[in-house]
């Protein structure tokens, strides 16, 4: 009787494989369950059972597994079902799903271990110095690590000697499975059982009068013992008792004390529960029933709420009534980093409950909480997260929060899967018979126009809390204010003023400028030559504080030059400007003022953003410059004057969502002006006032928004109307990606006809030394989408058995926008 198991291999190929297994491992196997296995010539995955059969497979002969990684599935079937779902809708494959959605703790592979050859007598006088280095250390252990071998020859390369010694019968080699996750263990101690009776203890302390460290430690252990009935941690006894490890390891070894081992989460919730739950307000609270009455009828339902109107408290209510239920609840975030904030408040709300689920945790942080949520343990109730945190194995989910749904860093670019995590929760609430709530200021327009299509419920919540006016936005003209010699560097004197009268009032200032570094162009005034990034299509920009040039795509950096490369002339100048000039404007005018900057360039490090943020929040700093990072959800108090520095760079960019992006954005800006009682002022500096997307900023008008873009939507093709599918070749060759991709174009084009865009160059066509050509598909609402991509598969299969196009990457990109 033969058994076989089919199973998921972290890499990128289309189809499962198949294994055999014994009878008792067919009968102890479950769907979920990590077994490791050969793959190629001696690399060990660990792969994911998804099947148990008695089916050989028919064209080739199924190798043995080597062995069984888990006692129990570590997967769920929902979690399988939904990287069935993923894979198939995004067109990648299980495997890649596999790898976006496990811990790495849990992808482990192989690594190789060295062993002595016991077999033969060795002559040491004919080894080599470094030969014998590992000889020597190998009599000593059993076995060593590559890094081991490396630290004990002191070189890098290694593998020279390894060889050497194989080919002498010295060593063996072997690949071995390893896993990363350790459970972390704290060691406690506790009276010895020895002296659990009274009598025992009096002739023990009465010995002890000549010991008086250890008798203090004792006497310690005691008090703390008295406080709570808390197990005690030895670094709490050596602390309290002012003692050292040395004199707990004696009283260890003379049985006075026992010591053990808890296993404990990494990360675990330090502060104060406080149940000083906030009351909503009429608006919210007539919101919070109208999604109740909404989920009655239908699974999704819109929130939109301007900013500041209390959104989070209207999550919060809707959570606690699905907690009481004993079921789950997944908050999804844009970005954990930047929401610092929103995570202790809802950690005072949730405390012990809440679980936060960061790609910035630790391998073994992030498989405690994996662990917790599969185990429906009460602490990982509440799921806090970014995209990733919808492939956690949820047991029972109940409720799914998307905030700030309309943001793009939900979907998932690169790698593969391309995924979108607000469509993806969608389906993974179906799943469970789950309610979604996806809240915005400013939905995507796919989302309010299903929402109006009545496919999701939609509830308003147009008031800000405590009825503070929505900010005041003004347009300010820099084309007349540059005429009338108004502008001082990049500010007109309306922002100027405004700077000033916010700040001696006592309130602070944000400042938006979507682009970091000093300036972005540097350029020749005598030739017009401007230095160029050697790997990509882009100008270098000009980073003041280091003096360099450095390309934003691929990271590039050189000095900043005393001379043009072309003509050599020295007269050169800088076009267009970024946050970091900004800054340095500021400082010049306002020498009084502090002022931070807030973008990728001052924010790296896990407390990176988090620093600048609590010095803002207390008052440190007067005014802050950044990038897009301040438009997400941020909470601060005492901001009154939101300014924007140039608007148009926005609007002008080539997509079909520029628009939509840019009023969101600058929406979100806004919005962080005036969130308590006196009313926010926002100065918006652009050279189109009279700009259409403007106009509508200026008044939000969501509304009229959504009905022009819908509009345009409808007339040039787009989403929600169509569906798009890109295709991207990459190659470090032009000719060659060229060719392949106008071939592929060229085959869909006789399926899909005028519905295929392209192909064409974008307009930075070369990163990291790579050369990019696109396809756009655009699917008609009546055309089956399984059918297109089945077309799409076929072609790909086609186009890689051609062998002048080998070696060109295809990309392929399902709703890519
Ligand atoms: P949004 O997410 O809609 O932008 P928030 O949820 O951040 O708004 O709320 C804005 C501010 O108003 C927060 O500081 C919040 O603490 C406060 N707030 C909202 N609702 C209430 C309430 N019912 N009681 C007290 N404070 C509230
Ligand atoms: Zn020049
Ligand atoms: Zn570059």
């Amino acid at each position: 009787m033969s058994y076989f198991i089919d199973v998921i291999l972290p890499i990128p190929l289309d189809k499962e494989f198949t294994y055999s297994i014994t009878e008792n491992e067919a009968i102890f196997l479950k769907p979920g369950m990590r077994v490791a296995v050969q793959f190629g010539k001696s690399k060990i995955y660990a792969a994911l059972v998804t099947k148990i059969h008695r089916d050989p497979p028919q064209v080739y002969e199924a190798k043995e597994i080597e062995h069984i990684l888990d006692e129990s599935p570590i997967v769920t079937k929902e979690q399988l079902e939904l990287w069935t779902w993923i894979s198939k809708y995004y067109m990648c494959t299980k495997g890649e799903v596999m790898r976006a959605a496990l811990p790495s703790a849990f992808l482990l592979e192989s690594e190789t271990i060295i062993l002595r050859n016991d077999k033969i007598s060795i002559d040491e006088s004919l080894l080599k110095d470094d030969e014998f280095l590992i000889y020597e250390a190998l009599q000593y252990q059993s076995l060593l690590r590559i890094q081991e071998v490396i630290n004990i020859v002191s070189k890098k390369n290694v593998l020279p000697v390894i060889k050497r010694l194989i080919e002498k019968d010295i060593i063996t080699v072997q690949e071995e499975i390893y896993e990363q996750y350790k459970p972390k263990m704290v060691r406690y101690v506790k009276l010895h059982p020895n002296y659990s009776k009274e009598a025992a203890l009096r002739p023990l302390l009465d010995s002890m009068t000549r010991a008086p460290k250890q008798r203090e430690v004792l006497m310690q252990l005691f008090t703390l013992q008295a406080k709570a009935t808390k197990p005690i941690k030895v670094s709490e006894l050596i602390k309290q008792s002012n003692s050292t490890s040395a004199v707990i390891k004696t009283l260890i070894d003379k049985e006075i004390l026992d010591e053990y081992h808890l296993q404990i989460d990494r990360v675990q919730f330090q502060g104060e529960i406080q149940d000083n739950f906030k009351t909503l307000n009429e608006y919210q609270l007539k919101a919070f029933d109208e999604i109740n009455r909404s989920f009655q009828q239908k699974r999704v339902c819109l929130l939109h709420g301007v900013t500041s109107s209390g959104k989070t408290e209207v999550y919060v209510k809707l959570i606690e009534e699905v907690l009481v239920t004993g079921r789950q609840v997944l908050y999804l975030l844009p970005e954990i980093a930047l929401t610092t904030q929103l995570i202790s408040r809802l950690q005072e709300y949730f405390g012990e409950k809440l679980t936060v689920y960061h790609s910035k945790y630790s391998v073994n942080e992030r498989v405690e909480a994996w662990n917790n949520v599969k185990e429906g343990k009460s602490k990982a109730q509440v799921v806090i997260g970014a995209r990733s945190a919808i492939f956690l194995p949820f047991v029972d989910l109940g409720l799914i929060i998307v905030d700030e749904e309309h943001e793009s860093s939900f979907k998932q670019y690169d790698p593969a899967p391309r995924y979108h995590a607000r469509d993806t929760a969608i389906v993974l609430a179906k799943m469970f018979e789950a309610k979604i709530v996806l809240g915005s200021a400013t939905p995507a327009v796919e989302t309010y126009y299903n929402a109006k299509e009545g496919k999701y419920g939609l509830v308003t919540l147009n008031r800000r809390y405590g009825n503070v006016l929505m900010p005041e936005i003004n347009l300010v003209d820099i084309k007349t204010k540059y005429r009338k010699k108004q502008m001082t560097g990049h500010f007109s004197d309306t922002l100027l003023e405004g700077i000033n009268d916010a700040i001696k009032e006592g309130e602070q200032v944000i400042l938006f400028q979507n682009r970091r570094g000093y300036s972005p162009v540097v350029e020749c005034n005598t030739c017009g030559h401007s230095p160029q990034c050697p790997n990509c299509d882009v100008s270098l920009t000009f980073h003041s504080h280091k003096n360099q040039l450095r390309c934003h795509y691929c990271g590039y950096h050189m000095a900043m030059l005393q001379q043009c490369m072309a003509c050599s002339s020295t007269e050169l100048s800088t076009k267009g400007f970024g946050t970091e000039q900004i800054e340095k404007e500021l400082i010049a005018l306002f020498p009084e003022y502090v002022v931070g900057r807030m973008d990728q360039d001052t924010t790296r490090g896990k407390y990176g953003y988090e620093k600048i943020i609590n010095r803002f929040e207390q008052g440190e700093i007067d005014i802050l410059v950044g990038t897009q990072m301040l438009s997400k959800g941020l909470d601060f108090r005492n901001v009154s004057l939101v300014g924007v520095m140039n608007a148009d760079n926005l609007l002008n960019f080539p997509d079909f969502r520029a628009h939509e992006r840019s009023f969101q954005l600058m929406q979100q800006v806004a919005g962080r002006a005036g969130r308590t009682k006196k009313r926010g002022r926002v100065l918006i500096q652009t050279y189109n006032p009279f700009h259409q997307i403007l106009q509508q900023v200026s008044v939000h008008d969501y509304t009229g928004m959504y009905k022009d873009q819908i509009e345009e939507r409808h007339q040039y093709k787009y989403p929600p109307f169509y569906r798009l599918i890109k295709i991207t070749g990459k190659h470090k060759d032009y000719n060659k990606v060229n060719n392949a991709i106008n071939w592929f174009a060229k085959s869909l084009r006789n399926v899909f006809n005028e519905n295929v865009l392209g192909p064409e160059f974008p307009p930075i066509s070369r990163i990291r030394n790579q050369y990019h050509k696109n396809i756009l598909i655009k699917i008609p609402q009546g055309q089956s989408l399984a059918k297109t991509k089945g077309v799409i598969k076929k072609m790909q299969l086609t186009f890689s058995s051609i062998k002048e196009f080998s070696g060109v990457r295809i990309i392929i990109n399902v709703d890519n926008y």
